[in-house]
């Protein structure tokens, strides 16, 4: 991409109603516009990282055992009554009437629509277990959006809703999501600890959040700070094998959020130099419902012994578009945004410090092109602006390398390259250039 025919509406200065750093780097970096109260335009700058985590999120869930469907954002509120919740969800529901008086809604979650799905279709348990999953945009009509895409009204969502025959399968299918979401966060480069959750009605243990570590986040976290150690299971687990020591591992040691949080409990099963207290994001929300929807929704299949049962069902949720701010609290400095690799917009912006010298345009061109090739996504800055300007704005959207092109270097050969994260500078022939950003 070109820079000087982008669409990259840089800001020098943050809107005044930003509170938080995230919001206003988004704002600054030209990734969002606010059209309403918590409801966003999405740049083709914040687009292209609300993708690329898409797509992380959409690979573990594959790995995982997953299958990808895709709900629709309206739906009817008559699904919302046999489940008893259409009364009982109040105002974060967003109520619209169609031209026929119908009653319907922009979905904040699916189980009702999932469950009519898995109705029609799966009679036995045999076809047992499954997991559908759905990357969406929900609306919750919050009482206070704010902190930009953190809480918002509209925002995208991966939900994913496992069926499977009685409790000790839910278990499994429930071990699963655990792993793929702590995988999920190690690829965007979070540390995410599990943290035991309010289970709601049904109790029982099976009821975790994801919360990454940052000062501004809206939860106070306790926990084992083992768990912020421990890190990701990795992908090549054997998905259909026993995860629950994996589980247990992490899930014994204490970890709880303010309302979970119990003061003497933290004292007595955590040593003193291991108790974290920090604040955090949620960033995923898993649990298990058993017959909550199957019940009153009459999703039955026949068991072994030719009888039919409610399938036991779970939820798990990633807030997919709450992470792209959930990232930029993770990683930032003075100067701007730091994407990690795995998400970065571009993977490398070439620097023209002298667009119109023909002897300059011709090195940015040949780097330009030989990134694009190795698969690097290039951004070429073309813009006929002062050096500063420019090492200013691509500091800011957070490109991981910048590769600097201007005359002083193209005379003796050279050019430099600067690593994001780590102002780290080389100066080199382009083509070693290439080899060290190529990694
Ligand atoms: P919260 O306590 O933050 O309101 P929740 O318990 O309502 O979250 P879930 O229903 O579990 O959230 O939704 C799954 C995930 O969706 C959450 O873990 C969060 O990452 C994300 N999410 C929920 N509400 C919002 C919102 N208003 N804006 C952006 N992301 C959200
Ligand atoms: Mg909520």
């Amino acid at each position: 991409m070109r820079l000087s025919r982008y669409f990259m509406p840089t800001l020098r200065e943050a809107p005044a109603d930003a509170q938080i750093v995230s919001h206003q780097l988004m704002l600054r970096a030209g990734m969002i516009r606010q059209e309403a109260a918590g409801i966003y335009a999405w740049l083709p700058l914040g687009l292209k990282v609300l993708k690329k985590i898409e797509q992380v999120v959409r690979e573990e869930m594959d790995r995982a055992g997953a299958i990808e469907v895709l709900l629709p954002t309206l739906q009817l509120a008559d699904l919302w009554r046999e489940s008893g919740r259409y009364d009982d969800y109040g105002d974060e529901m967003l109520r619209i009437k169609d031209r026929h008086d119908r009653d319907l809604l922009y979905g904040p979650t699916a189980e009702e629509v999932i469950t009519e799905i898995f109705r029609a279709y799966v009679k036995s348990y045999k076809d047992l277990p499954k997991n559908l999953y759905n990357i969406q945009w929900k609306f919750r009509d919050e009482r206070r959006p704010r902190f930009g895409v953190m809480r918002g009204r509209e925002f995208l969502m991966k939900d994913a809703y496992s069926f499977d025959i009685d409790e000790a399968a839910a278990r499994r299918s429930y071990n699963r999501m655990f792993l793929a979401y702590l995988n999920v966060y190690a690829r965007l480069g979070l540390k995410a600890i599990p943290v035991k959750a309010d289970p709601g009605p049904i109790g029982g243990d099976l009821s975790h959040e994801f919360i990454i570590l940052a000062d501004t986040g809206e939860s106070e976290v306790f926990a084992h700070g083992d768990l912020v150690e421990m890190g990701a299971p990795g992908p090549d687990i054997d998905w259909d094998g026993d995860l629950e020591p994996m589980v247990n591992q992490r899930a014994r040691l204490y970890a709880a959020s303010d309302e979970m949080h119990d003061q003497a409990r933290f004292e007595a099963e955590v040593p003193a130099d291991k108790r974290m207290t920090a604040r955090g994001i949620e960033v995923g929300h898993i649990f298990y419902f058993g017959e909550k929807y199957s019940k009153p929704m009459k999703a039955l299949v026949t068991g072994p012994d030719g009888k039919d049962v409610p399938i036991h069902g779970g939820s798990y949720g990633v807030g997919v578009s709450r992470l792209v701010a959930g990232i930029i609290e993770a990683s930032h400095d003075e100067a701007g945004i730091i994407w990690p690799d795995a998400v970065a917009p571009f993977g490398v912006a070439v620097v023209n410090l002298r667009p119109g010298t023909a002897e300059v345009d011709a090195v940015a061109e040949q780097a330009y092109k030989a990134l694009g090739d190795l698969g690097k996504e290039p951004l070429l800055d073309d813009r006929d602006d002062r050096p500063g300007a420019k090492f200013a704005s691509i500091d800011l959207v957070g490109i991981p390398w910048q590769l600097i092109v201007g005359p002083k270097g193209v005379a003796e050969g050279v050019v430099e390259i600067k690593r994001r994260a780590t102002g780290e500078r080389q100066t080199l022939p382009l083509d070693a250039a290439l080899k060290v950003i190529a990694g």
